[in-house]
C-alpha cells in the first residue's frame, strides 16, 4: 500500500502524519477533575502500549486540572473540547500538547479565531473533530452524511488557514461504516493534513472492534491515516489492545505476541479451544513482537508452527514443539503450555 502524504506534527514529543508510523491513542474514561484517577488511568494506558491521552474538558476545573496531570505524566495530553471556546485557552494555559475542538459546536468564528491565536503562540496543534452525531441540524441537510462532514471540516480548515495556520490534524467520525469511509476517502486528497480515524460510538468489544476494524482497517490498507483511536464502551486499554491488532494484521505496527491459532475441528485430539485460551492468557504478560502457534492436528498444523516463534502442532496425547522453523522437541500433552511457554519466554 502506499501512504497518502500528510505534513507531519508534533504532539508534544510524538510525531502524526508523513512518515512516522501510525500513532495509537486513547482517551481516559476518569473524570478529569479528579486527578489522582486520571493520572493512574494514563499510566494504565502508557503501560499498553498508547502513545496520546485525550481527556475531556466539560469545565473550566478540568481545564485546570491538565497542568497538574501533565507533571506527572509522560504521554502528550490533548484537551477534548465542545461548546466553550474559552475551555480551548484553559486548556493551552495548562500546557495541554494538543486540542480537538468540535466544529460542530464550538461557536462563532471570533471565537475559533482566538483560540487559533493562542495555539500558534505556543505551536499547539488542533484536531477538527467532525462527529455526524453533532453536525448542526441546518448544515446542508440535504447532502449526504459523508459529504456534509467533509464540508464541516473544509470550513473550518479554510477558516484556519485564514488565520495562518497549520498544525491542523482532522477527524470525520461516525458510526456509520461506510459513510466513515466515504468522508476519510473524499477528504484524502483535498487537504495536506494528518488524518486521525475512527468510527465513533463503535460499541461493545466484540461488535466495537469488528466495526472499527473494518471502518479504520479499509481505510488504512487505503493508505489513509495516521492515528487511530478505537472507541469502545470498555476499559481504555482493551481500545488499545485493539488497535494494535488492527495495525498488526496490516503489517503496519509490531507490539506484544501474536497468537495464530487454528479454530479446531473433528481432526482435533486434544482440546485446541482452552489451550489456545491459556497460550494467551500466558502472553498477555509478555510485550516482546513474538509469533506463536497452537495448531490442533498435522494437517496445516506443522506449517503454521514453523512459520511462527514457536509452535505447537498437537496430536493425540503428544505434540511436537517448534521453533523458528525447527523441530524442537516431542511433548507430552500435560506439558504442552509450559513446555510452548518456556520456549517463548527463552526467546
Ligand atoms: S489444524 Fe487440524 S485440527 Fe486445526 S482446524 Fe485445521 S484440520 Fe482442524
Amino acid at each position: 500500500m502506499t501512504r497518502r502524504a500528510s505534513k507531519p506534527l508534533r504532539v508534544g514529543k510524538v510525531i502524526v502524519g508523513g512518515d512516522a508510523p501510525i500513532v495509537v491513542q486513547s482517551m481516559t474514561k476518569t473524570d478529569t477533575r479528579d486527578i489522582p484517577a486520571t493520572i493512574n488511568q494514563i499510566k494504565e494506558l502508557e503501560d499498553c502500549g498508547c502513545e496520546i491521552m485525550r481527556v475531556a474538558v466539560p469545565d473550566k476545573e478540568a481545564a485546570e486540572s491538565i497542568a497538574a496531570i501533565k507533571r506527572s505524566v509522560a504521554l502528550p495530553l490533548i484537551a477534548d473540547i465542545h461548546f466553550d471556546y474559552r475551555l480551548a485557552l484553559a486548556a493551552l494555559k495548562s500546557g495541554v500538547d494538543g486540542l480537538r475542538l468540535n466544529p460542530g459546536n464550538i461557536g462563532d468564528k471570533a471565537n475559533i479565531a482566538t483560540v487559533v491565536a493562542a495555539a500558534k503562540e505556543r505551536e499547539v496543534p488542533i484536531r477538527i473533530g467532525v462527529n455526524a452525531g453533532s453536525l448542526p441540524a441546518d448544515f446542508q441537510p440535504d447532502a449526504p452524511l459523508a459529504e456534509r462532514m467533509v464540508n464541516m471540516a473544509l470550513e473550518q480548515i479554510r477558516l484556519m488557514e485564514s488565520l495562518d495556520f497549520s498544525l491542523i490534524k482532522v477527524s470525520l467520525k461516525a458510526f456509520d461504516v461506510p459513510a466513515t469511509i466515504q468522508a476519510y476517502q473524499l477528504i484524502a486528497d483535498k487537504i495536506p493534513y494528518p488524518l486521525h480515524l475512527g468510527v465513533t460510538e463503535a460499541g461493545l468489544p466484540r461488535t466495537g472492534a469488528i466495526r472499527s476494524a473494518i471502518g479504520i482497517g479499509i481505510l488504512l490498507y487505503q493508505g489513509i491515516g495516521d492515528t487511530i483511536r478505537v472507541s469502545l464502551s470498555a476499559p481504555p486499554c482493551e481500545e488499545v489492545f485493539v488497535a494494535y491488532e488492527i495495525l498488526k494484521s496490516l503489517g503496519l505496527r509490531q507490539r506484544g505476541p501474536t497468537l495464530v491459532s487454528c479454530p479446531s475441528c473433528g481432526r482435533a485430539e486434544v482440546d485446541i479451544v482452552a489451550l489456545a485460551e491459556a497460550v494467551s492468557k500466558r502472553l498477555e504478560k509478555i510485550s516482546k513482537p513474538v509469533k506463536v502457534a497452537v495448531m490442533g492436528c498435522v494437517v496445516n498444523g506443522p506449517g503454521e508452527a514453523r512459520d511462527a516463534d514457536v509452535g505447537i502442532a498437537c496430536g493425540k496425547g503428544k505434540g511436537m514443539i517448534f521453533k523458528k522453523g525447527e523441530k524442537l522437541a516431542v511433548v507430552a500433552e500435560k506439558d504442552f503450555l509450559t513446555a510452548l511457554m518456556r520456549e517463548v519466554e527463552e526467546l
